[in-house]
């Protein structure tokens, strides 16, 4: 299937990450992608950039290298109420929020808990992508969250980064194949997203792609070969 854009990607701005957003396009542009999402991790985690980055986007070029670019947050879930790293004035700037659990901003809690705090995040209008829900440290019911997305119209995640060979997230593989399996069931469309943190990773979606073809997830219910459909999970 077409695979054209990544929307999930950091740049040097994000504290851990190592190009600059003119790199990133670059890169993007030399796989020969249309669209690239730069979503630098939201305020609460350590060394990332301040509020008024996201708040100021709009005077970045939203084409770079031919790329049209999309400028984002990968906001932190704070608690199970699901609540998020940045106020209204800045998510209304964004062109992509992604909303993830990450170790340093939410304790693990229950199973229970944790699918609360996820669909929460569903429900705020500026969130229209869950990142890496595989991840098993932050154990989530798969089938609700699936049942939950196509309810508000939000896309789950399939992360490269986490299905990588010695990724750090755990049992991300079983959990992404439990993912898809309600996914399919319930018709819940999922994103490849490559969660590059360095531009030699932009774009890479093989492993995402490998699970996609080993359950045999049906391609429809996978966005990235079309900018219109994305565009039309972004207007909540
Ligand atoms: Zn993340
Ligand atoms: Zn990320």
């Amino acid at each position: 299937m077409l695979d054209i854009f990544d929307m999930h990607t950091h740049s040097i701005a994000s504290g851990h990450s190592y190009n600059t957003i003119y790199e990133m396009a670059r890169g993007a542009a030399d796989l020969g992608l249309k669209a690239l999402g730069i979503t630098e991790h939201a305020p609460a985690l350590p060394g990332t950039c301040h509020a008024l980055y996201f708040s100021n986007l709009y005077v970045v070029p939203r084409e770079l290298s031919g790329v049209k670019l999309y400028l984002g947050a990968e906001l932190n879930i704070l608690d199970y109420e699901g609540r998020v790293d940045l106020g209204p004035a800045e998510l209304k700037r964004l062109d992509i929020g992604i909303a993830s659990m990450h170790p340093p901003c939410l304790t693990p809690g229950s199973c229970k808990e944790l699918t609360h705090a996820y669909i929460c995040a569903m429900e705020n209008p500026y969130v229209q992508v869950i990142g890496h829900p595989d991840d098993g440290r932050y154990l989530a019911d798969y089938e609700e969250m699936a049942r939950k997305a196509k309810e508000y119209h939000v896309l789950l995640e399939l992360n490269n980064s986490s299905l990588k060979p010695g990724g750090y997230r755990q049992n991300s593989w079983e959990n992404a194949r439990a993912m898809l399996k309600h996914c399919e069931r319930f018709g819940t469309k999922v994103i490849m997203n490559s969660d590059a943190h360095v531009v030699s990773d932009v774009g890479d979606h093989r492993f995402a792609w490998k699970l996609v073809q080993e359950t045999g997830f049906p391609e429809e219910l996978v966005v990235n070969g079309s900018l219109e459909e994305l565009d039309g999970y972004l207007q909540r």
